[in-house]
């Protein structure tokens, strides 16, 4: 067809299409070859096009300047960065995808202070000699849990593995079979178990779980009595677990390391706030559970780290495994998770201060004035959307008690024109990014996690997607 063959003709040199403006622009800050690739892309899609469909609509799409407008948008996106600040109105504090805990001012005073030069990581100012880096937090973290010794290393799941491995190699570690946990982004705790060459002996039924089970379970080769907290889901009605407490005597007769995945790890008692009642770590300690793993940036509101208290000789023999090494803290997150800690000294300090707590433990009234505040904000507006104040329920998630609702308000959003989903992209992709949920085919914007100072821009933003062409 001559007609196709004369469109492939009009098609423009890339050397033509880089002499263009918005190409010349980019030209200092991004290499030759990345912009030349950008053009060549572009130009044979607009190929594909051609030899695809007989056409390109409308035709101006192939002249120069055009081509290079389009290329350069994608040169721009080239340099923004990848990894960016976004607005969380989705109602859940601790989401995984988006980061989980964000950290007080405290921690990033603290991330500054270290991180712009050199420290005393893993030296002694005192004597001038080598120091260990766990030294920072570990009197903080048996001061807070009441445990003989402590260890931190990179997660949670690391923290699992490595005791599991230091303590059970070879050996055998009985689990409930209603504990065989998976958390998401393929933890599971019989994987990881395989991986530290622990040999997994079941016990019990998914729902039932007799002291007895784990009794008859015990031979020669068991080294581990191993709980693990079910974070993420709940098993109701006929049910029966048998507590770590419990557990203990067994241990004791049996020579065996009694350890309990906490997953989330409290150092407070939140059940005033409306969280199921959970032991506090310290409480667990004070049980007799000789080790404990949880994260740092669960409910403890810190960065990203796995927390190991316990007995003093079993923290020696898990610090001398070379995994120790493999899976060590950062200088960075060790000094977020110092000034963390800190917090928690004083109660009222940690609860005040970092803003998982705060979020979580949010007054219902003053909540709801915020959303007020929004609706009435957007209602000022005219916007190409209906909007309402509604009832909505905040969660505190990441694999840390997704089962608990915290009553809350939300802005609803009902677009009049487009989908509910492609505005919920624009907001993804605006800069900062707003998340939301869609639910129903309305959009839902829940204020729990976000930022009082984010609350202005967040509504310039809605504002921005939502306004009705002129
Ligand atoms: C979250 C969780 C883990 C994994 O912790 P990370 O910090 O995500 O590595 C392990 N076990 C339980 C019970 C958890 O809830």
């Amino acid at each position: 067809m001559s007609g196709q063959q004369d469109l492939l003709r009009t098609l423009p040199a890339i050397d033509r299409v880089l002499r263009e403006e918005p190409m010349q622009n980019f030209s200092q800050q991004l290499p030759q070859e990345t912009l030349s690739r950008a053009v060549q892309e572009l130009i044979s899609s607009l190929r594909q096009e051609i030899l695809e469909s007989g056409k390109v609509n409308p035709p101006e799409r192939l002249l120069p300047e055009n081509v290079a407008a389009v290329a350069a948008q994608s040169c721009r996106e080239l340099l923004q960065p990848s990894l960016r600040k976004v607005i969380n109105a989705t109602g859940t504090l601790l989401h995984t995808n988006l980061g989980r805990a964000p950290l007080s001012s405290q921690a990033l005073r603290a991330i500054n202070a270290v991180a712009a030069g050199y420290s005393n990581l893993e030296f002694e100012l005192d004597s001038g000699g080598r120091g260990e880096r766990f030294s920072h937090v570990e009197s903080l973290l048996t001061q807070l849990t009441g445990a003989e010794a402590a260890l931190v290393v990179n997660n949670n799941s690391g923290a699992v593995l490595l005791v599991l491995t230091a303590l059970g190699k070879g050996r055998e570690a009985i689990v409930s079979r209603g504990e065989l946990v998976e958390i998401g982004g393929a933890f599971r705790i019989p994987d990881v178990m395989e991986a530290g060459g622990v040999i997994l002996r079941e016990v019990g039924s998914s729902n039932r779980t007799h002291l007895h089970d784990y009794q008859q379970a015990i031979n020669e080769n068991t080294a581990i009595l191993l709980k693990v907290h079910t974070s993420n889901y709940r098993i109701v009605g006929f049910t029966k677990e048998v507590p770590a407490r419990e557990l203990l005597p067994l241990a004791r007769e049996n020579d065996l390391v009694l350890m309990e995945d906490l997953g989330s790890g409290l150092l407070l008692d939140l059940s005033n706030y409306g969280l199921e009642r959970e032991p506090t770590v310290l409480e667990v300690v004070k049980a007799g559970v000789d080790v404990i793993t949880f994260s740092g940036d669960k409910l403890l509101g810190g960065p990203q780290a796995g927390i190991i208290v316990g007995r003093a000789d079993l923290i020696k023999r898990i610090r001398k495994h070379p995994l120790a090494r493999a899976l060590r803290i950062d200088k960075l997150t060790l000094a977020a998770l110092e000034s963390t800690l800190r917090l928690y000294q004083q109660p009222e300090q940690a609860l005040q201060e970092l803003p998982v707590l705060k979020m979580f433990s949010a007054d219902p009234e003053q909540q709801k004035q915020r959303c007020q505040h929004l609706f009435e904000r957007l209602e000022a507006e005219p916007l190409a959307a209906e909007i309402k104040l509604v009832e909505d329920i905040s969660r505190v998630g990441g694999g840390a008690m997704p089962l608990t609702e915290l009553s809350d308000w939300a802005v609803e959003i009902n677009p009049l024109a487009g989908r509910t989903a492609d505005l919920a992209k624009q907001l993804r992709t605006f800069s900062p990014a707003v998340v939301t949920r869609v639910q129903n085919d309305r959009l839902l914007v829940n204020l729990r996690a976000v930022f009082a100072e984010e609350e202005a821009l967040l509504a310039q933003i809605l504002i921005a997607v939502f306004k009705r062409e002129a």
